[in-house]
């Protein structure tokens, strides 16, 4: 089984998607990374759920990669002595510390750090941006508010803050013994909401300790701002659109999308686009236009992969959803304007030996009618610098390292295999690479492709071997008869 398309899909898995059977189907239908959202469910769900991915893993032959999304620091109001009231519009509304249900004109923040940063003028958006109120005057445990966009407020509705580095833990007391518990249960990648600085995924890295890679979601404004710094710092980005377009203006959208997502391909590392991306698909078998032709252009814009939120994980169509990317994405690969996007944002980056081989093997794809670019990778920096070149051949990452095979599946274009960690010798290399493109459907016996290795093998970091080599065994035998 292969995929025809480059770019790779992430689907959220809830009620709408809590069995073996419908979690082998969206595989099969094309998504190649499972999403966990840690802010609803037990960790027993979770631990059911990462059971199921695996074993479809198991039963399909093909490493799947499962990523936790943590909820971070969502901060939320009390609550209503009548569980709701109305704002409206020119009225004034407090803020304050004090724990008594609330009323039309006051309610509890018990987040005394929003109140020592505020300052008059600061905006805090309720309900998902539906409520705006502008600060007045506030002190260390009171902010009065003048309402500027009315409407109901309601028992701990959400509460964002766009204008201010909230001095908040990067990680919540859940998002700790949640970081803990997927650590623990094996998932491959970690994502952390509401990230604003570097030192927040630093701090989420250290708990981390290696066992997963850590992927920052951008979501509000001051990550915008310190992006390269936090760039630096993670393995992957999300373009979080769906929080970023309450805490920006929502035409801001568009541009910081296409900017990170450029920066990210610079830095050879995965960037997602994630939000109602086919969201009428919650509720429809077909998605609108506007709907297809976003996914279509994140595609154009370079993105590594396309994400479903909702739509497959509470909705009505999630297998279909699912096969839409999909099609989208095989018909946005197919026209010659992606191409040339594709290869007209290439990165000339070259310090490093590694640098020159994977652009060589890259270059030998555009001008030879070689089949596929198998590297052997211990970490998935070769893998990852490969995907960063975006050949016109598919990407076959030969890795012993399971958790590397996996994490590798977010990557733009980048097919996964294990080999057993026999390969010592170059030779064995380039019979493994070239079973792996057989066995796959990308080559056959005529074929040639691309092997980049190290040597020494299983030394990280050393890539500097690059074989131009038959598929067929006897031919790569009677090349080298050593
Ligand atoms: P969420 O993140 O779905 O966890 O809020 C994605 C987003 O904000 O777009
Ligand atoms: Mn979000």
């Amino acid at each position: 089984m292969r995929r025809l398309r480059n770019v790779k899909i992430v689907a959220t898995l809830g009620p709408a998607s809590n069995d073996y059977d419908m979690i082998r189907a969206l595989f099969e239908a094309g998504a190649d990374v499972f999403r966990m959202n840690m802010s609803h469910g037990t960790h027993e769900e979770q631990r059911a759920r990462h059971a199921m991915v695996r074993q479809v893993e198991k039963d399909m032959g093909r490493p799947i990669a499962i990523l936790a999304d943590l909820q971070g620091p969502k901060l939320r109001c009390g609550t209503f002595a009548a569980s709701a009231a109305e704002l409206e519009e020119g009225n004034m509304f407090r803020l304050d510390l004090d724990e008594t249900p609330g009323e039309g004109h006051r309610v509890c923040l018990p987040h005394p750090e929003i109140f020592a940063a505020l300052k008059p003028g600061s905006s805090l958006l309720i309900n998902d941006g539906k409520i705006r109120l502008t600060v007045k005057d506030c002190g260390s445990d009171y902010a009065n508010c003048e309402v500027m966009v009315g409407g109901t407020i309601s028992d701990r509705k959400g509460v964002n803050v766009p204008d201010v580095v909230l001095p908040l833990a990067a990680l919540s007391d859940k998002d700790r013994s949640d970081l803990e518990f997927a650590c623990q249960l094996g998932v491959d990648w970690l994502a952390l909401s509401f990230v604003q600085r570097a030192e927040d995924v630093e701090e989420a890295r250290a708990l981390a300790q290696g066992r997963a890679a850590v992927l920052s979601k951008i979501e509000k404004p001051a990550a915008v701002d310190a992006f390269m710094d936090i760039l630096a710092v993670s393995d992957g980005i999300m373009v979080a659109r769906g929080d970023l377009g309450v805490e920006l203006p929502v035409q801001a959208v568009p541009p910081i999308q296409k900017r990170l997502i450029h920066a990210c391909r610079r830095a050879g590392k995965p960037v997602i686009v994630a939000t109602q991306m086919l969201e009428s698909m919650i509720e429809s078998p077909i998605p609108t236009r506007a709907e297809v032709s976003d996914v279509a252009n994140a595609i154009y814009d370079g993105a590594d992969a396309v994400m479903l939120s909702a739509e497959s994980a509470a909705g009505s169509y999630p297998i279909e959803a699912v096969s839409t990317m999909d099609n989208v994405a095989i018909e946005v690969e197919d026209d010659p304007t992606y191409r040339e996007q594709i290869e007209a944002s290439r990165v000339a980056k070259r310090s490093t030996v590694p640098d020159g081989i994977v652009a060589a093997a890259r270059e030998i794809a555009e001008t030879t009618d070689i089949k596929a670019i198998c590297c052997f990778t211990q970490s998935g920096t070769t893998a990852l610098l490969t995907a960063r070149e975006r050949p016109r051949v598919p990407i076959i990452a030969l890795t012993p390292l399971t958790g590397t095979a996996r994490r590798l599946c977010l990557s733009w274009g980048t097919n996964c295999f294990l080999t057993n960690g026999d390969v010592e010798r170059f030779k064995m290399a380039v019979v493994s690479a070239a079973r792996a493109a057989r066995s796959s459907g990308f080559a056959s016996e005529d074929d040639q492709i691309v092997v980049t290795a190290g040597v020494p093998f299983n030394v990280p970091g050393t890539t500097n071997i690059l074989r131009v080599a038959p598929c067929a065994e006897r031919l790569i035998f009677a090349a080298d008869p050593e």
